[in-house]
């Protein structure tokens, strides 16, 4: 064997094991979302993912085996609740024939927690899609805004 190969021998589980040493965590990774994407099924986990696995605290104001509600941390009305699915979907454009029920199951969560919180002369619902249409976490979600007469058209 020569000193090359003796070389190569050694040194290539040292690379092997930095490398593997240098790898953050999974758990790491889904807690900086902003930074790094892991997927999770057809989509990118986020900080609702963390919600609904209840890694961090929210106020849940409703939840099925399938969607969960819960305030917004930063309300823009008295009453701003996120309505999200549990099935990460990332956005509207990740809607489609297969999966598009989970949007009929969140519109008719809106209906129930809008009759919850007795925002009985009306409410808005607004999507944010992509990063023109402002939508700052990649994880599909229902804004429910009332409890005051809401201005139009939006900024
Ligand atoms: P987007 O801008 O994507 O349409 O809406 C994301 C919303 O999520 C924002 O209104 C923002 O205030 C809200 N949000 C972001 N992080 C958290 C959080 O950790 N907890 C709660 N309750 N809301 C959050």
């Amino acid at each position: 064997m020569t000193r090359g190969e003796v070389f190569l021998l050694l040194s290539v589980p040292c690379f092997a094991e930095v490398i593997w040493y240098r790898q953050p965590s999974v758990a790491k990774l889904r807690s900086s979302p902003g930074i790094w994407h892991v997927r999770k099924g057809d989509a990118v986990a986020t900080i609702f993912t963390k919600i609904i696995d209840r890694e961090i605290p929210a106020d849940i104001v409703y939840e099925d085996d399938h969607a969960l509600a819960f305030r917004d941390i930063n309300p823009q009305a008295p009453v701003h609740v996120l309505i999200i699915p549990k099935q990460e979907i990332a956005s509207l454009n990740e809607i489609t024939a297969e999966n598009q029920a989970v949007m009929a199951h969140l519109f008719s969560v809106v209906r129930q927690v809008a009759a919850q919180l007795e925002l009985t002369g009306g409410y808005r619902t607004v999507i944010n899609c992509g990063a023109d249409g402002g939508q700052t976490v990649d994880h599909i979600h229902i804004h429910l805004l009332g409890g005051r007469e809401l201005s139009w058209p939006p900024g």
